[in-house]
């Protein structure tokens, strides 16, 4: 796994917490330290912390942090083209940053959490994947792993919006894996159930008892079950697309 992925450019959004956080841990130990990780997310001192985390651990590992918020859009082509150097030459890039704010029935549903859900899980990971994809085929190679959900193939009352956009990821990522099915452009996508993570404390908006309740009974998964599936992707053959893995907790079918 160390061979695979040295000296890779790996970039991840909503890596301050939860999924992609762990995913950036795994992603250096599975690399010995020897990759670069372009971490983002809007909460820069959490990815700061990471940093100091990750170079206490990987004294040479080389680390970038950048304050990016998916869902403005049009901050998105800035930062792809104002990476420096060292860091623009993308091979990997972890679609992770997504959110569910509510679950409400959907005539109660708030418009800006409306928005806020599609322009974060949707058009936030479309427009990135747009402005990263170019780098890709320059080269004819890289990664493009997509965070969807169990709730984009099996919708429940509540996710009236959070399932369509994980559905919209998934549909996404199928035309994308299609369009480049020529070139060594691999989509991988990984399709989580209940992970416990800050994911709840966000849905019901810092209500702590109904976040908790979520996961009651349950014995969730955690974020390193997901980080791993998503090195185990990285780190097959590159002519081997695991297109999709679903993944939930034995108690929760
Ligand atoms: P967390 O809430 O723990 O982490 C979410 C991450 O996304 C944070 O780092 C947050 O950082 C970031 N984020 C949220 N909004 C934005 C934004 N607008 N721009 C940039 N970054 C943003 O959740 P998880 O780790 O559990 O979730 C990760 C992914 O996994 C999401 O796509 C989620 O939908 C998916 N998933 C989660 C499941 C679960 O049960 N936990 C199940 C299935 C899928 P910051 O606040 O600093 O911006």
């Amino acid at each position: 796994a160390a061979d695979r992925l040295k000296d890779k450019i790996i970039l991840i959004t909503g890596a301050s917490a939860g999924i992609g956080k762990a995913t950036a841990l795994e992603l250096a130990l599975a690399g010995n330290g020897q990759i670069k990780l372009i971490l983002t997310a809007r909460r820069k001192e959490k990815l700061d912390e990471l940093l100091s985390e990750l170079q206490l651990k990987y004294p040479n590992i080389k680390v970038l942090t950048v304050s990016l918020d998916v869902s403005k859009l049009d901050t998105i082509g800035p930062f792809v083209s104002g990476l420096p150097q060292e860091f623009a030459d993308v091979d990997v890039l972890i679609n992770n940053a997504g959110l569910a704010l509510g679950r409400d029935e959907i005539g109660t549903i708030l418009p800006e959490d409306i928005q806020g859900m599609f322009q974060t899980n949707v058009l936030g990971l479309i427009t990135l994947t747009q402005a990263i994809i170019p780098i890709f085929k320059k080269k004819n190679s890289g990664d493009i792993v997509n965070l969807g959900s169990i709730a984009g193939r099996d919708p429940y009352p509540g996710g009236g919006i959070y399932c369509p956009t994980k559905a919209a990821v998934k549909s996404f990522s199928h035309v994308l894996r299609k369009e480049l099915i020529s070139t060594r452009i691999r989509v991988l996508e990984v399709d989580p159930g209940n992970v416990e993570t800050e994911f709840s404390n966000t849905r019901f908006k810092g209500d702590l008892a109904k976040a908790k309740a979520v996961y009651a009974n349950t014995e969730p998964l955690v974020a390193e079950d997901i980080s791993e599936l998503i090195v185990f992707a990285l780190t097959r053959k590159q002519n081997t697309v695991i297109a999709e893995q679903l993944v939930f907790s034995s108690n929760q079918a």
